[in-house]
């Protein structure tokens, strides 16, 4: 697999670098003319020309090439800026924006070496420029204006990598936060979210005695579904039935899919009737939706549920055990139907 597959925002980044940079030195370009420096002119030649081809290597996937260019490009073009009018340009500061980026473009051993290496050359470079006089000075007011141009640019293109890798993590963080507590296939809860958000209902129930629902719904023969009609159109099965539920409750009720083909409902501040006329209400819904296999052939789906509501000295286990007994005497008394386990 290729890095720009890895990190397609990373090199998105790049290219936008690229165009930056390459828009900077032909600017540079025209300053230089006219300050009367042709080397350092025509060196943003050079420069805008490799951002081009930098450009184009990340486009088709040449990272390794558009890396090196653009390593090369600002360590040549920082080197000769320096020695030529002087430290006081500025810039050396352009060879500090590769910090950050070596650790997102390199491994971490890789990027430490890089790290050296740069250090290793900034100061030097210093060192260089401490003990001998530019080689092509220009007036100090010029060298003034070019200290203050890059200096803005860096503090620009700082900032834009910032902006970037903050987006980036904010992201991948959410992405995770989202696997860790969603199932992937209904995009309900999962099992453990479930558990983690009713432990926390349960404490307030406990504080404040605000009442608390569970249904349990089970499909009814649903591998049979799954042996006549084929493991996808059971997929696609449970989806729909994960929407038709959350199209059914209020916005702060709970759903996850608590098992293959088990859902569990929490309703907070609802007692053992109001729980059982929703559950009646739910099951309804899900017999009246209009069930088709791959091929448009009508397919019987019904469901079964128990309802149970938390009570005194109830803990996770206990609420959800009577919701699964309640369950299990609709299994037991021929499937499609509602029961209550009170206590
Ligand atoms: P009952 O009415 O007693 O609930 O019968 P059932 O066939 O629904 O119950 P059983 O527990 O025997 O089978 C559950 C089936 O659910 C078996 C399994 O293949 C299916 N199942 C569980 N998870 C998934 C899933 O993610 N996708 C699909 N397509 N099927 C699943
Ligand atoms: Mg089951
Ligand atoms: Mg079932």
């Amino acid at each position: 697999m290729s890095v720009t597959e890895k990190r397609p925002q990373f090199w998105k980044a790049l290219k936008r670098s690229c165009q930056i940079a390459g828009s900077v030195d032909v600017g540079f370009f025209f300053i230089f003319h006219l300050l009367s420096s042709p080397i350092l002119a025509w060196v943003n030649v050079v420069s805008v020309t490799m951002y081009g081809v930098a450009y184009r290597a990340i486009g088709r996937k040449q990272n390794g090439l558009a890396i090196s260019l653009i390593w090369l490009e600002v360590i040549v073009h920082a080197g000769l800026g320096t020695v030529l009018i002087g430290w006081d340009s500025g810039f050396h500061y352009y060879l500090l924006i590769f910090i950050p980026a070596v650790f997102v473009s390199m491994g971490f051993s890789a990027a430490l070496v890089a790290l050296a290496g740069l250090w290793t050359y900034y100061v030097g470079l210093y060192l260089l420029m401490w003990f001998t006089q530019p080689l092509q000075p220009i007036a100090a007011g010029a060298l003034l204006g070019v200290y203050l141009f890059n200096l803005s640019v860096v503090f620009a293109m700082f900032g834009y990598l910032s902006f970037f890798y903050l987006k980036t993590v904010t992201k991948a963080s959410r992405k995770l936060r989202q696997m860790a507590t969603t199932d992937p296939l209904t995009g309900l809860l999962n099992r453990r979210h479930m558990t983690y958000l009713v432990e926390k209902e349960l404490a307030r129930f406990r504080r404040n005695g605000r009442p608390m629902a569970f249904l349990l719904f089970d499909i009814d023969y649903f591998k049979e579904v799954n042996d006549q009609y084929g493991h996808e159109t059971g997929d696609r099965i449970l989806e729909d039935v994960a929407r038709i539920i959350k199209n059914q409750v209020r916005a702060e009720d709970l759903i996850a899919r608590w098992g293959g083909e088990e859902f569990l409902v929490v309703l907070p501040g609802t007692r053992l009737q109001s729980a059982r006329i929703s559950a009646e209400r739910i099951r309804e819904a899900l017999m009246a939706h209009k069930w088709q296999g791959a091929n448009g052939q009508r397919i019987e789906i019904t469901t079964s549920a128990g309802v149970s509501e938390c009570c005194a000295n109830d803990d996770l286990n206990s609420s959800i055990n009577r919701a699964d007994r309640a369950l299990y005497c609709s299994k037991e008394h021929g499937r499609n139907r509602v029961e209550q386990e009170a206590v």
